[in-house]
Order: structure tokens, then C-alpha cells, then sequence
């Protein structure tokens, strides 16, 4: 076993019980006040590991938080985020607990266990356990689990400074790292009518509801002559009574895409949008919110260095994709080679039995370690 996989099992009792500190600290990315908490427990805690750090003050969101260690001029960005998306009181239903091995509570896989490790490297850094030829920067993010409006433009400042970039999100099953995941759009469609008495005078009415129905299949068509893009139409509003002609409806869309270029022709086709119906008029708001995480040569050679590190440990890392996205796809779009996917081993990503693997944690801490010795 080599010197880090050492340190890594000797710490992996107290991270486990950092993990689960964090975790009791319920962070919903809605509740300003509770993800600041976590905010707080994180900083002073990296303040402690000798890191510098600045907090990005949101009114809305949680703030978002910054670390620095190391003087040379070439960086490495570690990306993660403090929200979830649980509402505070979930751990009644879902109390941390351990068993089987492994360790379950709301967030625990997405992602405070990756961020105790953010920590625990920063940690590592600082007393010199470990030579990393390059300065760490780290960004907690607090609004990323409702699409990172807040936050967008700090972490893009941010990870513009540096070379690669390393993504603390949850893995892939099996513990693989994700070298590829969608682009996700999100739209609000809102249809406006003519309302009149159902039965009465059911002809001067405009059935928002009816054009709507037209338009399920025209989005379904536009979204369909795109290659492994889909769809889906997650929230329908509209319409006040049975007896009523709806003059009104709103519905929330989801788009996924797989490549970049499709972006733009995607979101012409929804502004070109065309009502069925006489009388019928539209509102399409939204736009594509990440880029799909494509896998460029850099993030290649990242994930090659870090499957060495792996092999070197006495395991076998692997890759996939995803159809989730993250802030991944943000540093990725500005042209740094980006590897996400980092996080501990588990299962349940925004789901109630949400997991880690407890004897991930040493062995996840030394890959990272490792390839940050080598990156
Ligand atoms: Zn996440």
C-alpha cells in the first residue's frame, strides 16, 4: 500500500464522521439561511487547513464559497456544491444511519461526501502530506441543485484562472467517472386563450388546453430530429373549472441534448413556435442552461491519468455518461479540460435510499490525491 492509500485509511473513520456532521446540517438550495450553515462548517474548517478563502455574498441563495491554497501559477479547480435537494426535515423520514457498509442520508451521495473530501485534500495540501505541483482552488456552490443562476458567473471567473478542472459529483455506478454528460435546456411554455362559458357560447372561447395538445407533438417533432437529444414535459398548468373554456396554460419543459451545436438550432425551433388554433398566442421563455460535457482529448488525457492512478491503487476506475447535468458542463464549455464524477461510490442521487459506500472513502481520497500529484 503506498504512502496516501496509508494516510487515506487511518482518516477515513473521522471523514466518515465529517460526512455525517455535514449531512445533519440539511442545506435545501431554497433556504438561504440552512445552506449558509454548511457554508460556515466548510470554511472554518479549510480556514483550519491553512486555505484562503472568500465567500461570493448571494441575497437569495446561499453565498458561495472560495478556497485557495498554494502560490504557484498553475491551478487545479475543484467543483462542488453544498446544496441539496431536500427539504429541511427530510431526515425524519431519511435519518443518517449506517449499515451493511454503507452510510445513508439526505445528500450524502450528492454531494457532501465529495465535499468532505474537497476538504480533506485542501487538509493534505496544507501540512505537506502530499506534493501537488499545482495550487488548489476550490468552489462550494450553493445554488447548483436549481441550476446555478446565482453562481454562474463566480464559478466562471473562478475556473477561468485554471488548468483543469475536477468534479466532486456523484459517480456513475460501480464508481466510474462520467467523461460525457447532456446539455440541459429549460423552457416555460405559456399559452394564452380566450375564455367562455362551456356550454353557452363554447365557440367564442380559445382553448389554451387544446393548443396545447397541438403542441405536445410539435415539440416531440423538433426535439425528435435531433440525435440523443429527449424531452419531457414535467409540469402542466392550466384551466380554472370543468364549465370554463381555459383561456390559459403553462407548462415546464426539459430538453436534453448530446452536443453542443444543437443548442442553438433547439432553442430557434421553440422561438419559432407557431400557434394551431385562431386566436391562440404563445410565450416561450428559457433557454439552454448547461452544455453537454463533451469528451474533448483534454478530458481524455485527464481521465487516462486518473484510471492510471487507479490501476497503480489496485483497482480499475471506468467511465460512462450521464444524462444529469452539472456545473461540470460550465468549466467544460469554457475549454478546460474537466473530469467529473469524483465523488464517493454510492447510489440514490436525489432518491430516499441515497448512500455512499463507507470503504470508498480512503479509496476514493487517494485517487484523488494521487492524481493531483500527478496532474
Ligand atoms: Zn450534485
Amino acid at each position: 500500500m503506498s504512502r496516501i492509500q496509508d494516510y487515506a485509511q487511518q482518516r477515513a473513520e473521522v471523514l466518515l464522521e465529517e460526512i455525517q456532521e455535514l449531512v445533519l446540517l440539511e442545506s435545501p438550495s431554497q433556504d438561504r439561511g440552512r445552506v449558509n450553515r454548511a457554508v460556515e462548517w466548510m470554511e472554518e474548517r479549510l480556514q483550519a487547513a491553512g486555505a484562503l478563502t472568500t465567500r461570493v455574498p448571494q441575497t437569495e441563495a446561499g453565498d458561495q464559497l472560495i478556497a485557495r491554497l498554494g502560490a504557484g501559477p498553475d491551478k487545479t479547480l475543484l467543483l462542488g456544491h453544498l446544496d441539496t435537494v431536500w427539504d429541511a426535515g427530510q431526515l425524519v423520514r431519511m435519518p443518517v444511519r449506517l449499515s451493511d457498509g454503507k452510510a445513508y442520508g439526505p445528500g450524502i451521495f450528492d454531494m457532501k461526501s465529495g465535499a468532505v473530501l474537497m476538504l480533506e485534500l485542501f487538509r493534505m495540501a496544507g501540512r505537506k502530506l502530499c506534493t501537488f505541483p499545482t495550487s488548489l482552488v476550490a468552489f462550494f456552490n450553493s445554488d447548483e441543485e436549481v441550476g446555478s443562476g446565482t453562481s454562474r458567473a463566480a464559478l466562471e471567473e473562478v475556473a477561468s484562472e485554471c488548468r483543469q478542472a475536477l468534479v466532486l459529483e456523484p459517480c456513475l455506478p460501480g464508481g466510474r467517472a462520467k467523461t460525457f454528460r447532456k446539455g440541459v435546456g429549460i423552457y416555460t411554455l405559456e399559452i394564452f386563450g380566450k375564455s367562455a362559458h362551456a356550454g353557452v357560447s363554447p365557440g367564442r372561447g380559445v382553448s389554451a388546453v387544446e393548443e396545447f395538445a397541438h403542441q405536445v407533438f410539435a415539440l416531440k417533432q423538433i426535439v425528435g430530429t435531433f440525435q440523443n437529444a429527449s424531452l419531457n414535459i414535467g409540469v402542466v398548468q392550466g384551466g380554472t373549472r370543468s364549465n370554463v373554456v381555459p383561456e390559459y396554460l403553462r407548462a415546464e419543459i426539459d430538453i436534453r441534448i448530446s452536443s453542443s451545436s444543437d443548442g442553438p438550432d433547439i432553442d430557434r425551433s421553440l422561438r419559432a413556435l407557431a400557434p394551431v388554433l385562431s386566436g391562440a398566442t404563445f410565450r416561450v421563455s428559457g433557454g439552454i442552461n448547461r452544455p453537454p460535457l463533451e469528451r474533448t482529448s483534454g478530458v481524455g488525457r485527464l481521465y487516462e491519468k486518473a484510471a492510471t492512478v487507479a490501476k497503480r491503487q489496485g483497482w480499475t476506475l471506468g467511465e460512462g455518461s450521464t444524462g444529469g447535468g452539472s456545473d461540470g458542463s460550465l468549466t467544460a464549455a469554457l475549454g478546460i479540460p474537466t473530469l467529473d464524477g469524483l465523488g464517493v461510490d454510492g447510489d440514490g442521487a436525489h432518491a430516499v435510499d441515497e448512500h455512499i459506500i463507507i470503504e470508498d472513502i480512503p479509496r476514493r481520497l487517494a485517487l484523488l490525491a494521487g492524481l493531483l500529484e500527478r496532474i
